[in-house]
């Protein structure tokens, strides 16, 4: 499909752009485009369109505020050494995209217009990618279901919008964060929206963040929803536990049972630890696991990963079981070693062994 340009005739000013850009935070601030398209089951897709960033009018009857259908990805734009940009993985994106979609009962979208909506905004907004390594351009497409009415039902129209924002480098090197295990709470169950990036998941994690917040902690952990006793994910985070230390060490995350979100960044880890020599599985990890590991110091390092952080370390772990610290409860070499590692790849300073990085420019 073509996408028609319309680019804003009234970009934000080069030095206010750069200013901007000392500091961009996440979130803060959004390029000057954005791209639009349509969907109606009578139509397909339709008038793809990049045009100026800015609010959207819709009627309040429009199906996305009553009964949720909402889907999104995450994904970032960085900087290459040769002033160029590369996009991680964003078939990938493009391919959970289509799966979040059926999921929901919205329109898939073509994995190559999906990838072409990016590249189309990220040429137009390429000033707004940060120079510096960790920092990016988080690019944010999503879906909403736009039939008008009331009635429940999967909506026959649909309206598909790409925005972009400069993000800084997240990872606080010297900090760990603290974490909450939730056995009240749970993010998804057998058969629900878990494997899904869908807001309504969001929705109904807030609480619980509140919750940790309570208790002093920074995040919430899942348990699985039928034995409370397997370590799902942080928050909207996969997580990764280390045994041992060194070149013996084990690089371990949850297996994705149907109720984990599949990560990107979870998966590509899989691989770049595999690559620096660490033995790596994928398994089922209990809470009891987890404490015992500590108890008796298997577990060296803990660590959280998804595209917008990439990496945090995971330093104590609260629970109505008690409280859990890793180490000496700052992040570990290992969990720095693999955060470089990513981020090399990312930014074109260490072998794209795997093919990951897009060229845009
Ligand atoms: C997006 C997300 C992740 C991380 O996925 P990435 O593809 O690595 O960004 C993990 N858990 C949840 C619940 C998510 O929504």
């Amino acid at each position: 499909m073509k996408i028609n340009l319309q680019p804003n005739p009234h970009p934000v000013a080069d030095d206010v752009r750069d200013s901007l850009m000392e500091a961009p935070g996440f979130g803060k601030y959004y390029t000057d485009n954005m791209v639009v398209a349509e969907w109606s089951e009578a139509d397909g897709w339709q008038d793809a369109q990049l045009k100026a960033y800015g609010p959207i009018s819709l009627d309040p009857a429009t199906a996305v505020f009553h009964y949720g259908q909402e889907i999104f990805e995450g994904l970032k734009a960085y900087r290459q050494p040769d002033g160029g940009v590369s996009l991680f993985r964003p078939e990938a994106n493009g391919l959970r995209f289509a799966r979040s979609a059926a999921r929901l009962a919205l329109p898939e979208m073509p994995v190559d217009f999906f990838v072409e909506t990016i590249e189309t905004l990220v040429k137009q907004d390429r000033n707004w990618v940060p120079n510096n390594v960790g920092e990016s351009l988080y690019i944010r497409p999503f879906m909403i279901a736009t039939e008008v009415g009331l009635g429940v039902r999967p909506s026959n129209k649909a309206t598909y919008f790409l925005i972009a924002t400069p993000a800084a480098a997240y990872f606080n090197a010297a900090n760990a964060v603290t974490v909450w295990i939730s056995t009240e709470y749970v993010r998804a169950a057998p058969g629900g929206t878990g494997e899904a990036k869908c807001g309504g998941n969001y929705a109904a994690s807030l609480v619980a963040q509140k919750q940790a917040a309570t208790q002093g902690c920074d995040q919430v952990v899942w348990l699985d929803a039928v034995e409370r006793k397997w370590v799902e994910e942080m928050g909207g985070m996969n997580l990764y536990f280390i045994k041992g230390s060194g070149k013996d060490a084990k690089v371990i995350t949850p297996k994705l049972t149907g109720t984990l979100l599949p990560g990107i960044t979870r998966d590509s880890i899989l691989s770049v630890a595999a690559d620096l020599g660490y033995q790596v599985e994928e398994t089922m990890f209990s809470v009891d696991d987890w404490r015992d590991g500590i108890a008796s110091g298997e577990i060296t390092e803990i660590f959280a990963c998804g595209t917008a952080a990439v990496i945090s370390a995971i330093g104590a772990a609260k629970s109505e079981f008690g409280t859990w610290t890793t180490g000496d409860g700052t992040p570990g070499p290992i969990t720095a070693e693999i955060r470089k590692t990513m981020l090399g790849i990312q930014h074109g300073t260490i072998e794209d062994k795997h093919g990951w990085n897009k060229r845009v420019f």
